[in-house]
C-alpha cells in the first residue's frame, strides 16, 4: 500500500454528489512553470577521497556459514500468498475508466470551490462505507495527501483522461499535451564509437562498495504487536488485530507481514557488517528511510526518522563516504516532490532539501548545495577519472502531485545530467548513477523514462552502472537501444539492491559490489555482485543476534562471463527458457523467504518483463516476445 491509495479511492466520489460550501481549495500561483536556474554549472573536480589501499580478493572468501537451502513452504501454517509489486497491487484495484470517471468529478467539485472540509467529510465516509481502510487510516490518508492533491488537481490543465494515463501508465493510453510531451536537448557531439574494452585482469585492484536501500526504519515496531493487522502498516501498539484469522505476533527482528523494520534489526545488520566487511570503501545509499504509515505522519516525524539514520550510519560507519539518494518516503505526503516552479511553502519540497544537504555535509562537498538545495540531486568526482552522480529520480513518480500540472523535465535535473555527462565525456570519465526509483518502474512517467533512456542511449560508454532501490525485490533492468537497427542490443543495466525492509514477504538484505578500481585503463565495470541476508524465520526463534551471510554472488550464481549489460541480457534469455533457473532468481529475489508468495504463469511474466524493461510503460513494446512465448 502506498500513496496509491488515494487513487483507489477517488472514484468512490462517484457516488456521492458534494455540496458547496465556505473555506475551497486554495488556487496555488504556478509561476508559470518559471525555474530560471542554471544548469550549466562546473562539475566537482578535486576527487573525494584519497587512493584507496585495500586489497579485495574475488571471489571473496566466505566468513559466516551458510544455512541450508530452504524450499517454499506448502504447509498449512503459510497462508497461499500471490506475488505483487508494491503499488502494482493497488493500481490494479483502479481501472481507467474508473479513474478518469473520479478524477473527472473531483477537478470539477474542487474548480467550483467545494470546501476541502466537505470534501473531507465525504472522502472519509465512501472510504470506509467501501471497506477500503479503517476510519482512521482513510482520515489520514485525507489529512496528509488531501491538502497538496487538491490544490494540484485545481491547478492542472489537462483532463481526467490525461491524468489517469498519467499516474496509471500505458494501460490508459497516452497523454498528447505539450506539457507532457518533451524532450531533453543534447549538445551537438556526435556519439564516440562503442568499442568493448578488454575485461579487466584477475588481481587488479578493486572497489568494494555497500549498498543499502530502503531501510523504512520504524521507530513504533513493537514485538509481540499484531504482524497481521488491518492497517496498511502493522507490527504496532495501535494495529487492529485481523477480524477473521489468528493474530499472527511481531516478532522480535522483524516480521514477513506488512511490517517494517525494528531498531535491534537495522543495529545487527549494520553491526554486522561493520565486522564482516571491515575493507568497504564506500557506500551508495538509494533511500526509503521512514516507515510505510503514509496515513499519520508529517514533515516532522519523517526529519526525525532521516536524522536518526543518518546518525546511525555516521556512528557505526565513521570514517567511510556515503553517497545518499533520496527515497520517495522521505516527502510528505509520500511520493510529493513539486519542481521548483511550486514556490508556495506550503506545497514546495524545499523543507526536506534544506534539512537533507545539512545532513549530506557530513559526507559531501560543499559544492553540491547548489543542486541539492535546488532538487535533491549531485555529482562528486571521486577518484580521478570516476565520477558518481546521485539522482533524484522522484521527479519521475506517477503519484508526485504537481507532476499531472506539467511534467517537463521537473528541476531541469536531466538537462543537467546530460551537461555532466558531456563533461565527463570530454574528460575521459566514467560514470555511477544512483537514484531511488528505477527508470523501468511502472510509477516512473513514461516520459520522464523515455528520456532517460534516450540518455543512457547516447552516453553509454561513460555510465558504467546505475543503482537503485523502490521495489525491494532483488532484481534488475536491462537497457535496449530502442528505434534503432539493433533493437535487442543491451546498452545498460541498472540495480535494483535489494530491500532491508521486509514488507512484504522479503529476507532483509544489503548488497556488495565489486568495482574495478584504480588502474592504467580502468572500466569502472562492476565485477560482481553479492546479496547477503538473514533467515528471519530462524531468528525470530532465538534472542540471539542473528546471522548476517552471503545469500549469493551473481556471477557464481548465475554462471556470467561479465557483468556487462550484455550479460544481464543474455540472463534474461536463460531465465525465459531455463524453469530451473527462473526458480533460482526467484528464490534470490525474495532472498530465499520461506513464505515467498508461490509464482504462477503471470508472475513469471511480470518479473521476467520487468527485468526487460528499464523503460517505463513500453511492456507491450519490450515483451511482446515474451507474451508469444508464454501464451503458447
Ligand atoms: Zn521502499
Ligand atoms: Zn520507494
Amino acid at each position: 500500500m502506498g500513496a496509491t491509495t488515494v487513487v483507489a479511492i477517488i472514484p468512490l466520489f462517484l457516488l456521492h454528489r458534494l455540496t458547496t460550501h465556505a473555506t475551497p481549495i486554495a488556487s496555488v500561483n504556478v509561476h508559470n512553470f518559471e525555474d530560471d536556474w542554471d544548469y550549466k554549472i562546473q562539475p566537482h573536480s578535486e576527487p573525494l577521497i584519497g587512493e584507496v589501499t585495500h586489497n579485495h580478493i574475488l571471489p571473496p572468501e566466505i566468513k559466516v556459514d551458510v544455512p541450508d537451502t530452504k524450499f517454499v513452504q506448502s504447509s498449512s501454517s503459510v497462508p497461499e500468498r500471490v506475488a505483487k509489486k508494491l503499488g502494482d497491487a493497488v493500481r490494479s484495484r483502479v481501472s481507467c475508466s474508473v479513474c478518469r470517471l473520479g478524477v473527472g468529478l473531483l477537478q470539477r467539485e474542487v474548480r467550483k470551490n467545494t470546501s476541502f472540509e466537505n470534501i473531507r467529510t465525504q472522502f472519509v465516509g465512501l472510504c470506509v462505507a467501501f471497506k477500503v481502510e479503517s476510519e482512521s487510516v482513510c482520515t489520514g490518508v485525507f489529512d496528509v495527501f488531501g491538502p497538496d492533491v487538491l490544490p494540484a488537481l485545481k491547478a492542472v490543465r489537462i483532463g481526467a483522461d490525461e491524468v489517469c494515463a498519467l499516474c496509471l501508465g500505458e494501460v490508459c493510453g497516452d497523454v498528447k499535451n505539450p506539457l507532457h510531451q518533451w524532450e531533453v536537448q543534447f549538445p551537438e557531439v556526435p556519439k564516440p564509437v562503442t568499442r568493448e574494452p578488454d575485461l579487466p585482469k584477475p588481481g587488479l585492484p578493486t572497489f568494494k562498495v555497500l549498498h543499502l536501500s530502503d531501510t523504512h526504519y520504524d521507530p513504533d515496531y513493537v514485538v509481540g504487536s499484531a504482524a497481521n493487522c488491518e492497517e496498511p502498516l502493522c507490527c504496532r501498539s495501535t494495529s487492529t488485530p485481523p477480524l477473521t484469522a489468528d493474530v499472527v505476533p511481531a516478532g522480535k527482528w522483524g516480521s514477513y507481514e506488512k511490517c517494517d523494520s525494528p531498531k535491534v534489526l537495522l543495529d545487527s545488520m549494520l553491526k554486522s557488517i561493520a565486522r564482516d566487511h571491515p575493507d568497504i570503501d564506500y557506500i551508495l545509499w538509494t533511500g526509503d528511510l521512514p516507515p510505510h504509515d503514509i496515513w499519520n505522519q508529517s514533515k516532522s516525524s519523517n526529519l526525525d526518522i532521516i536524522q536518526e539514520t543518518v546518525e546511525q550510519m555516521f556512528e557505526v560507519f565513521p570514517n567511510t563516504p556515503i553517497f545518499p539518494a533520496l527515497g520517495n518516503h522521505e516527502s510528505i505526503p509520500a511520493g510529493s516532490f513539486a519542481p521548483p516552479w511550486v514556490h508556495d511553502p506550503d506545497h514546495s519540497v524545499s523543507w526536506l532539501y534544506t534539512k537533507v544537504a545539512d545532513h549530506w555535509r557530513k559526507w559531501l562537498p560543499a559544492s553540491v548545495g547548489n543542486t541539492v538545495l535546488h532538487g535533491g540531486f549531485y555529482s562528486i568526482l571521486l577518484r580521478p577519472g570516476f565520477r558518481i552522480i546521485s539522482l533524484n529520480t522522484n521527479y519521475c513518480h506517477t503519484l508526485s502531485w504537481w507532476l499531472v500540472v506539467n511534467s517537463t523535465d521537473p528541476a531541469k535535473e536531466l538537462q543537467w545530467l546530460i551537461h555532466e555527462l558531456q563533461e565527463a565525456e570530454n574528460k575521459g570519465e566514467k560514470v555511477h548513477i544512483i537514484g531511488h526509483i528505477p527508470p523501468g518502474a511502472s510509477d516512473c512517467m513514461k516520459v520522464w523514462s523515455r528520456n532517460f533512456n534516450a540518455i543512457v542511449q547516447r552516453y553509454e560508454n561513460t555510465i558504467q552502472g546505475q543503482f537503485y532501490g523502490h521495489t525491494h525485490a532483488d532484481e534488475f533492468e536491462v537497457f535496449y537501444e530502442m528505434e534503432a537497427k539493433e533493437p535487442n542490443r543491451a546498452v545498460g543495466v541498472a540495480y535494483l539492491g535489494p530491500s532491508v525492509t521486509t514488507y512484504e514477504n522479503h529476507n532483509p538484505a544489503y548488497r556488495i559490489y565489486y568495482v574495478d578500481g584504480d588502474h592504467a585503463n580502468s572500466t569502472r565495470e562492476v565485477l560482481d555482485h553479492e546479496t547477503w541476508t538473514i533467515d528471519l524465520e530462524e531468528a525470530n526463534k532465538s534472542e540471539d543476534d542473528p546471522k548476517w551471510y552471503r545469500l549469493y554472488s551473481a556471477k557464481n550464481s548465475y554462471q556470467m562471463e561479465s557483468l556487462r549489460p550484455k550479460s544481464w541480457a543474455k540472463l534474461v534469455d536463460d531465465l525465459i527458457n531455463n524453469a530451473d533457473l527462473f526458480e533460482l532468481f526467484y528464490k534470490y529475489y525474495y532472498r530465499d523467504s520461506p513464505v515467498r508468495p508461490t509464482c504462477d504463469a503471470k508472475c513469471k511474466l511480470q518479473i521476467l518483463c520487468d527485468l526487460k524493461s528499464a523503460r517505463s510503460h513500453e511492456r507491450h513494446k519490450l515483451c511482446h516476445d515474451l507474451e508469444l512465448a508464454f501464451s503458447s
